[in-house]
């Protein structure tokens, strides 16, 4: 039986999409392929507000959030650390053998622009990697604050990962200057993992010239070079890329403003249910994530229990993640979820938490 996904990433996939991965092979030195690349490419670029570059890689996020280190950290980067994807990034940093500092907050806690004017006031730093959104905790970073600070430092070229929450809400990537700006596809675009999509500012492009080390397989400049052939310096999952394509024409269908009120509507239903529950919140109020709701698990429920339950009765439910595991819970609401999968979420775990 196919367990409905409520965890936060991968999501579920809606049918069309998978149908479009169905769809014949083409070679990607083929014109065929450069048609689909570029309408990608195009669209993207319409979802990103950006006139930067847009690459599509074949990986999962973290293939291109180490390739961005290494082609974008020259001297020295502040990788800021708010849960577990940022703590591994800056791990990810350091073994690319970069000169890294993990600026850390605590797990729940945003990165603050506070934080981010203390650490570039230092002059240490020539590049900064900053999750949007931490999965693993439900907090959402205030963006556009942290973008005021950034643009007094332009020597800094600002990395930012928006894995779940590109598209949920409006990221305009060149308005808030981001250098680079990264996602999977398997969380807030609903796709099936195995493809990411960066942007690289003239900036960024300029520093991974005069970075050594960039290695092959995610070096900007071969991306670069590649995208003005609307293509990519590998073979690139096709399927994937078709997938993309007609998710990206679903999203301009539902329209960006609609599908952003969506996700607000989502992430206010959930709260409010873990609210009349008698449950906490991980994050404090302006922080909470609207692609997932991080609850504290005050009520001491046995979690392990619930999604045992919920397993059973077609539900995948996520019960924490990391050193957060039972203590906190994770609903998602990202890509394609609507009000009445939630609704029939939300009364399933009604039903479960009754029997437990
Ligand atoms: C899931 C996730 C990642 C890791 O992505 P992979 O696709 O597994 O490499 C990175 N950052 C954030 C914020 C995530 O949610």
């Amino acid at each position: 039986m196919h367990k409905k996904l409520f965890i936060p990433g991968p999501v579920e996939v809606a049918p069309e999409i998978l149908q479009a991965m169905a769809m014949p092979m083409v070679g990607h030195r083929m014109p065929e392929y450069a048609v689909v690349h570029k309408r990608v490419k195009e669209n993207l670029k319409r979802l990103l507000f950006t006139e930067s570059r847009v690459f599509l890689a074949t990986s999962s996020a973290f293939g291109v959030m180490e390739g961005a280190v290494r082609n974008l950290v020259a001297k020295r980067c502040a990788n800021f650390c708010n849960g577990a994807f940022s703590d591994k990034w800056h791990d990810v940093t350091r073994r690319c053998g970069k000169e890294a500092d993990a600026v850390k907050v605590a797990w729940g806690q945003p990165i603050t622009p506070e934080l981010v004017e203390q650490t570039l006031s230092s002059g240490r730093y020539d590049a900064i990697t900053l999750i949007h959104n931490e999965t693993s905790t439900g907090v959402m970073s205030p963006l556009p604050e942290i973008a005021e600070v950034l643009r007094r430092y332009p020597d800094v070229v600002s990395i930012i990962d928006t894995v779940s929450s590109m598209s949920a809400l409006k990221i305009p990537v060149d308005e808030l200057g981001i250098d680079c700006c990264i996602f999977g596809v398997q969380k807030a675009l609903a796709l099936p993992p195995g493809l990411a999509v960066f942007t690289a500012s003239t900036r960024a492009l300029e520093r991974a010239k005069g970075v050594e080390g960039r290695g092959y397989y995610f070096d900007f400049l071969e991306f670069a070079a590649a995208d003005e052939k609307d293509n990519t310096p590998s073979t690139p999952c096709i399927s994937q890329i078709y997938a993309l394509d007609r998710q990206l024409e679903r999203i301009f269908a539902e329209g960006l403003e609609s599908r952003w009120a969506r996700h607000k509507a989502l992430a206010e239903r959930v709260r409010s249910w873990v609210a009349d529950r008698g449950y906490g919140f991980f994050p404090d109020e302006p922080y909470r994530s609207l692609t997932l709701t991080c609850g504290r698990n005050t009520k001491g429920t046995d979690l392990s229990a619930l999604k045992k339950k919920l397993g059973a009765a077609g539900f995948a439910f996520d019960d924490g993640y990391g050193k957060i595991k039972g203590e906190t819970f994770r609903i998602a609401h990202m890509g394609d979820m609507q009000m009445m999968d939630i609704e029939e979420y939300l009364a399933a775990i009604d039903r479960e938490l009754a029997e437990l």
